[in-house]
């Protein structure tokens, strides 16, 4: 229940980050509070610029999550909220549904467990299917079983979030684009929110800065970790020919031995099919080429310990994961095993997105979302998938808490 007291004293609110869930975040402040003032920075010409526009485009069913935590419960009424949007403003979703395939006795009793696990997040339509059944769906697909999520769904995250920008607009929010909050202050009362132009009061301000929170949140005197760590995802595009080869997403059983899931295979709602993405370490946390180095970047992570322990544990998958990057043939291998017809298809680079990872200090990767709040200032400290598909969820928490007292 929010408190009343507290709801009438938040007249101004800013809002740093101008993603999905920084712009949801702005767009339920301002369905929630009567006549508030809402304030978006993002330091982009544009909103969406980074992890938001740069991913699979997923509606994650919530097939993996940890029952009760937030990924969980926040992924499967996110889809909710998603679905009611997107119906409501007549943007394109198609449920193209998704198989994850076992190849080995091994993964078929993990991929038993991720069944059990998704029962219990009340994933709906989700059944087990022997090798003969998973042609049924994915006629040119092999494996000794799999689970088949009808509902997991695509979109197009960077449209979503300018509908829901309009909407902020539409009820008179202001949105800075190319302003970067450059410090952010905790006051007594509020906080104050600085940019190179100028510095503003606010009631309350949420951070929702993806690859930049770790720097926000120290700003603010919270601790620099968790770290974000940046991994970079490299996706290609199956050439037209194959590209009606598979008809919807086809994932490989998570490994626990690795970190990131491996090479598979997503199609995007515009009709292309996305190999990928892989996980690499990558030289900046907003670099979308090789040639675009940022040492400030790499240092922060060469020079955190985490880093290096994450290193150490983790060489088996450093190594899968590289010749992935270095060798276009063994990326297109590592889908072949799931659909081995594409033997020779022709494939193209296709864009890269950064995962804005959290790391602690033992080099563990933080796995459940985390939003930490001090006062009158929330921050999003880790919001990796299925942070899109939990978006307006995400909002709908944060707003509950920032409200409650
Ligand atoms: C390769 C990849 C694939 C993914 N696939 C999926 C998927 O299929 N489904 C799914 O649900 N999730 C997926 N995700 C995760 C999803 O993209 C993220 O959870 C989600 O986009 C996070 O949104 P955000 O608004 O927190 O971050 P972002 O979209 O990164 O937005 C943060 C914004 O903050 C701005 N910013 C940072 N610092 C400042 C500052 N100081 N001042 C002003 N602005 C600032 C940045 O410019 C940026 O625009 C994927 C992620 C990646 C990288």
């Amino acid at each position: 229940m929010p408190n009343t007291a507290r709801v009438s004293t938040i007249k101004r609110c800013a809002v740093i980050g101008g993603g999905i869930i920084g712009v949801a975040v702005a767009r339920e402040l301002m369905s929630r509070l009567d006549g508030v003032q809402v304030t978006i920075y993002e330091k982009e010409d544009r909103l969406a610029a980074h992890q938001t526009g740069h991913n699979s485009g997923v509606v994650h069913a919530g097939l993996y999550y940890q029952p009760g935590g937030l990924k969980a419960t926040l992924c499967r009424r996110g889809v909710e909220l998603l679905q009611e949007f997107v119906g409501e403003r007549d943007l394109p979703y198609e449920a193209c549904g998704k198989l994850v395939i076992a190849q080995t006795p091994e993964e078929s009793k993990r991929l038993d467990n991720i069944f059990a696990r998704s029962k219990v997040n009340g994933v709906p339509g989700v059944r087990m299917l022997g090798a003969s059944q998973i042609r049924e769906v994915e006629p040119n697909a092999v494996g000794l079983s799999a689970l088949h999520s009808p509902e997991t769904a695509i979109v197009d995250y960077a449209a979503i979030t300018n509908a829901l920008a309009d909407d902020v607009r539409r009820a008179g929010g202001r949105i800075r684009l190319g302003q970067e909050a450059t410090s952010l202050e905790q006051r007594t009362r509020g906080a104050v929110v600085r940019t190179k132009d100028d510095a503003e009061n606010y009631d309350l301000v949420v951070a929702c800065a993806g690859l930049q929170s770790d720097r926000l949140a120290k700003a603010t005197g919270e601790p620099a970790t968790p770290r974000i760590v940046p991994f970079f995802g490299q996706y290609f595009l199956l050439g037209r020919e194959a590209r009606d080869q598979v008809k919807g997403l086809i994932y490989p059983v998570p490994d626990p031995k690795h970190p990131f899931l491996g090479v598979h295979l997503t199609k995007r709602i515009d009709g292309e099919m996305m190999l990928g993405p892989n996980a690499f370490i990558s030289f900046g946390r907003e670099s979308y080429s090789w040639r675009n180095v940022n040492v400030r970047d790499v240092l922060n992570y060469t020079l955190f310990p985490g880093f290096w322990n994450f290193a150490r544990q983790n060489v088996p998958s450093a190594v899968r994961e590289f010749q992935t990057v270095v060798s276009r043939k063994k990326f297109i291998k590592e889908a072949m095993r799931f659909v081995p017809s594409l033997e020779g298809a022709k494939v193209l680079p296709g864009t890269r997105g950064v995962r804005a990872q959290a790391m602690n200090g033992d080099g563990s990767l933080v796995d459940d979302f985390v939003i930490a709040r001090r006062r009158d200032v929330v921050l999003v400290r880790n919001a990796p998938s299925p942070g899109a598909t939990s978006s307006l969820a995400i909002a709908e928490y944060i707003v509950q808490e920032a409200l409650r007292s």
